[in-house]
């Protein structure tokens, strides 16, 4: 339910792990193993979660910025895209920069999947998308 989220987050750094293809309670029990956090738009899956000690959250929120806001003011991650941390949306494996003529700019590849990555016109709606995150976040945090 939460693919797409997923890719933001590990072009934002994180390391998530994701399935459509498992059951809640093997999702409980990988979070369990792994440590992980179990994030979830599935109130009874959360709920499950919650009751067996995971650290779940149950994700609200409309659109991308929406969700993204909701995490950060939850875990505190940073709306920032850095690519020096940041993992393939695809694989979750860190990226590499690929170091080629300076004109091309910068370019960084998966090394596990191939997948190249670089800040192309594209860049600027995921930039907004994320502008738009840290509105949605602020606003909530003068809220209190
Ligand atoms: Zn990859």
């Amino acid at each position: 339910m939460l693919g797409k989220l997923t890719r933001w987050l590990r072009m934002l750094g994180h390391n998530v792990k994701y399935s459509c293809k498992l059951d809640d309670a093997q999702l409980i029990t990988i979070a369990k193993k792994e440590r992980r956090v179990l994030l979830t738009r599935d109130l009874e899956l959360y709920q499950q979660a919650i009751a067996k000690g995971i650290n779940a959250f149950y994700l609200e929120g409309q659109t991308e910025a929406e969700k993204l806001a909701k995490l950060a003011q939850r875990f505190g991650i940073k709306l920032d895209i850095d690519m020096a941390t940041s993992r393939c949306p695809k694989c979750n494996t860190r990226v590499k920069p690929i170091l080629k003529e300076k004109a091309s700019g910068k370019v960084w590849e998966c090394p596990k999947c191939g997948q190249i990555y670089w800040q192309g016109a594209h860049w600027i709606k995921i930039r907004n998308t994320l502008e738009a995150a840290k509105e949605t976040l602020k606003k909530v945090q003068d809220k209190k």
